[in-house]
């Protein structure tokens, strides 16, 4: 069986470090079994978030939303999106367009496999972002414009992310990626997924569609709920049996092989 998890929200508290408690926990987890991590964030980030010593006992790490992915350190692929001209243009007109007012700079960023997209920038400040995502919460700017860019390029994923940004990625640049290549890289072992967010609109949604049946998916509320099955598995639990909730999951999400919440 492999491990595979989500990190923010999922081992961590969100875009805090790993608890204390949490890195005892994961260390014996780390000695027990094969483990994978999966994160929205780069490689920087996860290293802000995680010990170090944990990271390098891992088996593999993806990050980007696994368009980037290290085993030991070292780089095994890595997904580049190039856009075409005519969506860069389309994103400067929505730009200029907006009927938002403050621009703060680096509103396209480019990263592995995908391009993050904001109208106020990237360089808001706490107080900017806020009070662009009250105002985007208010008038559904960022809603309409995924609409509008699904619309116009067909074939990419946008996803609403954050207080202040999307991103557009080509179908299939997501974590569904993590669980396709330890599918073919372990064809006999089951993989038990974690994430705070296997719901419909969440980053780990895809990577939970990509399970197949001797798979388990763990809708974890938070990191808290993540360690209190980690110590039930590591006293020899069995992490199948904590299914009562798996009729009702799989109503709420259609989806199969959900366990426990
Ligand atoms: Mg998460």
């Amino acid at each position: 069986m492999i491990f595979l998890f989500d990190v923010d929200g999922t081992l961590t508290p969100p875009r805090q470090a790993m608890a204390d408690e949490m890195t005892t926990v994961f260390r014996e987890v780390l000695a027990t079994s094969k483990v994978f991590l999966a994160s929205g964030s780069d490689l920087k980030k996860i290293k802000e978030q995680v010990p170090a010593d944990i990271l390098s006992k891992c088996d593999g790490i993806f990050s980007c939303s696994a368009n980037q992915f290290h085993i030991g350190g070292e780089l095994q692929y890595e997904n580049q999106f190039i856009p075409d001209e005519k969506l860069v243009e389309q994103l400067e007109k929505l730009i200029e367009g907006s009927p938002y007012s403050i621009r703060t700079g680096n509103h396209i960023e480019y990263r592995p496999g995908m391009i993050n997209f904001s109208i106020v920038g990237r360089n808001a400040s706490m107080a900017e972002r806020k009070a662009y995502s009250k105002w985007d919460e208010k008038n559904q700017e960022r809603k309409r414009m995924a609409v509008l860019l699904m619309a116009f390029v067909p074939g990419l994923d946008i996803k609403i992310g954050g207080q202040i940004s999307i991103d557009i990625y080509p179908s299939g640049y997501d974590k569904s990626q993590a669980v396709n290549y330890l599918k073919k890289s372990y064809p006999d072992e089951p993989i038990f997924f974690f994430g705070d967010r296997t719901d419909r609109h969440g980053n780990d949604y895809s990577a939970a569609q990509a399970l197949g049946s001797k798979d388990r998916v763990f809708p974890v509320r938070n990191y808290l709920k993540t360690q209190e099955l980690l110590k039930f598995y590591l006293q020899g639990g069995d992490l199948c049996l904590t299914n009562q909730l798996v009729t009702n999951l799989m109503q709420k999400y259609t989806m199969k092989n959900y366990v426990n919440l």
